[in-house]
């Protein structure tokens, strides 16, 4: 296990009643998920520490969108566990909803509610301005929703530190413009370990939702990339 890191990707945290089940987890899911990798005495590593070489034994903790659930149920979990964790947030969206999820729209936090939580140690990252799918748009296209995204942020006293791709999705020109915008680490969405030979600002992630409980989480984990790598 020397130098891979297994990056979780969440998004809404709370409970079913309350968020439902789509990229959802509930907070004692959340809970059970970080406790397991630290009775194995696994480091909980913060997004902006992968940039270099990759450490080992590790995993890190992304919540994309910055969902107001994400602040109210899942930052006092990590506050609890001492973790590291990185929120995503969109600059066009701040305090509105996430228009880009349709009819499945949930409440985006406001930029207040960041401060608090970046306060409280969490870095709270830039995942572009609107939220587009970056398949579709050249670098300097790319390249603007980035630094639009992170522009609005400092202005507010952020410091986004790493970036996350929208829906994961990307093309050959994403990389560059991740580069270009001054960030050394982005995040897509891949089901496996992200290892040393990584380009650091495509970085795979392991997509959480409600139905990850433990086993879910170890299928998801250990099992299925070695059925993937045909071992
Ligand atoms: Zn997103």
């Amino acid at each position: 296990m020397v130098g891979m890191v297994a990056v979780l990707c969440y998004h809404k945290v709370g409970e079913e009643q309350a968020e439902g089940r789509w990229i959802n987890v509930s907070p004692q899911t959340l809970a059970s998920h970080i406790e397991f990798f630290q009775r194995r005495n696994y480091k909980v590593v913060p997004a902006a520490s992968l940039a270099g070489k990759l450490p080992e034994r590790s995993i890190c903790l992304t919540f994309d969108d910055a969902y107001e659930s994400t602040l109210a149920n899942g930052l006092p979990v990590l506050e609890k566990l001492a973790v590291p964790a990185a929120f995503y947030a969109v600059s066009e969206y701040v305090g509105k909803d996430s228009g880009w999820d349709g009819e499945k729209a949930a409440t985006l936090a406001g930029w207040d509610e960041l401060k608090r939580a970046q306060k409280a140690g969490i870095e709270i990252g830039n995942h572009t301005h609107s939220h587009l799918d970056l398949s579709k748009l050249n670098q300097d296209e790319q390249v603007a929703q980035i630094e639009k995204c992170s522009w609005l942020m400092r202005e507010r006293g952020l410091n986004p530190e790493t970036f996350c791709i929208p829906f994961g999705k990307y093309n050959k020109e994403t990389s560059a413009a991740i580069e270009q915008a001054g960030f050394g680490v982005g995040f897509t969405v891949e089901k496996r370990w992200a290892k040393e030979s990584d380009d650091r600002r495509l970085l795979p992630r392991f997509a959480m939702s409600y139905g990850d409980n433990m086993p879910a989480l170890l299928y998801k984990l250990f099992i299925r990339p070695k059925m993937l790598m045909g071992r």
